[in-house]
């Protein structure tokens, strides 16, 4: 009554011998389904209880009270906050997984998305006055989950925001070619050693562990990036140098691409 699933394996050695091996990989399956369906009911249990704590934390914050007690609970209410975050995130990365594909692909409006994002970038910044630029270079739009792709992009412009110092200059591009829609975030801050990029999309892995608690990230941005755009099927390229910044590069196929819809009232007639 179970699905199996089997892995093949094709070597060839010898003069065209090839060697077929079959593995049974069913069990793992149903590990990393039961892995993802208790991750994905363990985060949503865990929503109602961090909304309860937050409220009556509001509520307390609005009374005089003495101030160590006043400490504490602003302490509070910061780690309720970023446990919040850390919750939707793991949610977000579940739902994810839960498919390989988007399904309701629509035109994005790539224009207007990128703008709400670098204006919320300029938010983020805040008194370290980033420098934050957007550049469409195409007259194409983009093909997929408005939703999951604001995820995407605002995780990489908001990366950029927190892991520069003051006064550095973001620029968000998006561009088109033969070879498909290309979208840039691009920093000049203080890049990152070479090494530890093929590891950054992985979950909660980060370069400075003490520095990046500080910044407010939960350690899922890259991996959600990473599984928004394998969901578009498109790839996301990491160029970086120490001292001089970093590019993140998210590649979309030509089939992902469209041509801008022109709004009835923009047509000249
Ligand atoms: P986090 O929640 O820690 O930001 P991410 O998956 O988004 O998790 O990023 C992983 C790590 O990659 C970060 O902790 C940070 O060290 C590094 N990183 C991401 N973007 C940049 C950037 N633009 N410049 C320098 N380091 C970055």
């Amino acid at each position: 009554h179970h699905q199996m699933t089997l892995q093949y394996h094709i070597t060839r050695f010898g003069e065209g011998d090839r060697l077929l091996v079959a593995r049974d990989i069913t069990r793992l399956k149903q590990l990393e389904q039961t892995r993802q369906t208790f991750v994905a009911n363990a985060s949503h249990e865990l929503r109602t209880p961090l909304t309860v704590i937050r409220g009556y934390l509001e509520t307390f914050l609005d009374q005089e009270l003495p101030k160590p007690i006043m400490r504490g609970l602003s302490q509070m209410q910061q780690q309720t906050l970023r446990m919040e975050s850390l919750v939707s995130d793991l949610l977000l990365l579940s739902r994810l997984e839960s498919s390989q594909h988007v399904k309701d692909e629509q035109p994005v409006n790539l224009p207007s998305l990128l703008y709400r994002i670098k204006r919320d970038g300029i938010l983020l910044s805040g008194t370290k006055e980033h420098i934050l630029t957007l550049n469409i270079a195409s007259d194409k739009d983009l093909l997929g989950q408005p939703n999951e792709l604001h995820s995407a992009f605002s995780n990489l412009v908001f990366n950029a925001v927190r892991y520069t110092p003051e006064g550095c200059e973001i620029k968000i591009e998006w561009r088109s070619d033969a070879s498909g829609g290309h979208l840039s975030v691009i920093d000049n801050g203080r890049g990152i050693e070479s090494h530890h990029i093929p590891h950054l999309t992985e979950r909660f892995y980060r370069v400075d562990e003490g520095r990046s608690s500080e910044t407010g990230g939960t350690g899922l941005g890259l991996s959600i990036v990473k599984h928004v755009l394998a969901r578009h099927g498109a790839k996301l390229e990491i160029k970086s140098k120490l001292g001089v910044g970093s590019e993140f590069i998210c590649h979309f196929p030509v089939d992902m691409l469209t041509d801008v819809e022109i709004e009835e009232s923009e047509v000249d007639n």
